[in-house]
Formats: structure tokens, C-alpha cells, sequence
């Protein structure tokens, strides 16, 4: 079980993302813009931060960056979610910090596959 952060502002898709994570067990946290985020990661402590790019204050990208650059959460990993499928935003989202990237709409076995890999990637970091 993992105590989950989703920052995401269509409320579409924050009940799909709760529901798919709830049902595999984990514990969610929710921010429906990104200063709400940076605050609940910042106090919280969450194991996973799931970003949505387009959100109403701060985009994800650079909502990332900010994370990243703070000491108090720089370690937390983040996945990002993106309605984007177009080439390039996999590599700004690298670029931005992101251990990894879901595109939505959100497919069951890939979500979990993919936030797998980046719980995986961090529990043995001699292997990246
Ligand atoms: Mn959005």
C-alpha cells in the first residue's frame, strides 16, 4: 500500500485515478491545482505524486521542477499524467524531473505497470 498524491483539476479524471488506485489498495491524497499539491507533498510526505501538465495555476511541468528544486520534497517521485500523446512531451517531462509517464486516458494495466517500475527503479537505484 502506498499513500498516493494526485494532482489533477478535471474531476473526471481525479474519481478515475482514485478509484483505480483505491481498488489496488493504496491510500490517495488529492489537490486539484498544483500550489495545493506542492503544500499536501511538502506536508505530507507521500511516496508517489501522480501530476496532471495542465492544470489551472501552475502547469505540471513546472510544478515539478519546483518540487524537485525543494530539498523538503526533491526525493518524492513523480509520475506524470498527460492528455498530451504528441512526440516530445515524454522527453519534457524527463526533462522536468518526472520518473515516469502515464498518457490519459489512464489504461488500468499500464498505470500500475508503470508506477511499478518507477517504485522499483527507486528501491534499487544502483540499477539506473
Ligand atoms: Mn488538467
Amino acid at each position: 500500500m502506498l499513500r498516493i498524491l494526485v494532482i489533477e483539476d478535471s474531476p473526471v479524471n481525479m474519481a478515475l485515478t482514485v478509484a483505480i488506485l483505491e481498488n489496488a489498495g493504496h491510500e490517495i491524497l488529492q489537490a486539484d491545482h498544483a500550489s495545493a499539491g506542492l503544500e499536501l507533498a511538502r506536508r505530507e510526505q507521500p511516496d508517489l505524486v501522480l501530476m496532471d501538465i495542465q492544470l489551472p495555476d501552475i502547469d505540471g511541468l513546472e510544478a515539478t521542477r519546483m518540487l524537485k528544486a525543494d530539498p523538503r520534497t526533491a526525493h518524492l517521485p513523480v509520475i506524470a499524467l498527460t492528455a498530451f500523446a504528441m512526440k516530445g512531451d515524454e522527453d519534457d517531462t524527463r526533462a522536468a524531473g518526472c520518473d515516469g509517464y502515464v498518457t490519459k486516458p489512464i489504461r488500468y494495466k499500464d498505470f500500475l505497470a508503470e508506477m511499478d517500475a518507477v517504485m522499483r527503479r527507486r528501491l534499487a537505484p544502483a540499477s539506473r
